[in-house]
């Protein structure tokens, strides 16, 4: 085997904060196939659960369907896990709907150090509230999803309001908040992203937390 004394080939490790209705979820599996790594969606980790009807899934279903938060403490154990596994799977992640706390957001941050797998960046989408309604209404009708009446989504957003968008600002302090506009076609704001991320990654070579 011939050595050639190259960089091994860094992979993505991205935090996506964004708001209920922002296009999370399509969008993450636009990123996550344009960068070979792998998608944890802790949203849909806990939904999986609550199908299935395991213990963690009666654990979480009230707060689900409430559209409350699931206690930090079920949520950090879940997210070592699918990160560790993603690690070894693709060399990188992406982690839509994590960290949605302050406490969430430190505690990622100490373990991202210890295992030396921090993220690059975190991406986060920029919607105009009238149409977070629209689409997550919308997405309702289609999708059928527990956590889609009028109701839960109002305290979705309200909750996001709350405990989920300081962290833009403890992010952006950091330098490191990508900001993308998200109220375009699907295609453009993925490519906006995809433009974002690669400079992010290039401009890396060093991780965030280190
Ligand atoms: P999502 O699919 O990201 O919209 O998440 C759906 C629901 O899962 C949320 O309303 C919360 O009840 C729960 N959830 C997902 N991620 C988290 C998290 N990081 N912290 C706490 N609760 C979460």
């Amino acid at each position: 085997m011939e050595l050639t004394g190259r960089a091994v080939e860094q992979r993505l490790r991205a935090l996506l904060i964004a708001p209920p209705g922002a296009g999370k979820g399509t969008q993450a599996v636009r990123l996550c196939a344009h960068f070979g790594v792998s998608h944890i969606s802790t949203g849909e980790v806990f939904r999986r659960e609550v199908d299935r009807g395991t213990e963690l899934g009666s654990r979480v279903a009230a707060y689900l369907s409430r559209g409350d938060l699931v206690p930090d403490g079920l949520v950090g154990d879940v997210v070592r896990f699918e990160v560790l596994r993603a690690v070894a799977e693709t060399g990188g992640y992406l982690l839509d709907g994590f960290p949605r706390t302050l406490a969430q957001a430190e505690g990622a941050h100490a373990l991202a150090l210890e295992l030396g797998i921090a993220a690059h960046a975190v991406l986060t989408f920029d919607v105009p509230r009238a149409v977070l309604l629209d689409r997550l209404l919308g997405r309702a009708s289609v999708e059928g999803r527990h956590d889609d009446t009028e109701d839960t989504i109002c305290h979705r957003i309200e909750v996001y309001d709350t405990q989920t968008a300081p962290l833009l600002d403890y992010y952006a302090r950091r330098g490191v908040l990508i900001r993308v506009d998200a109220d375009r076609p699907v295609d453009e704001v993925t490519a906006a992203s995809i433009e974002a991320l690669e400079a992010a990654l290039t401009a890396a070579g060093a991780p965030i937390d280190r």
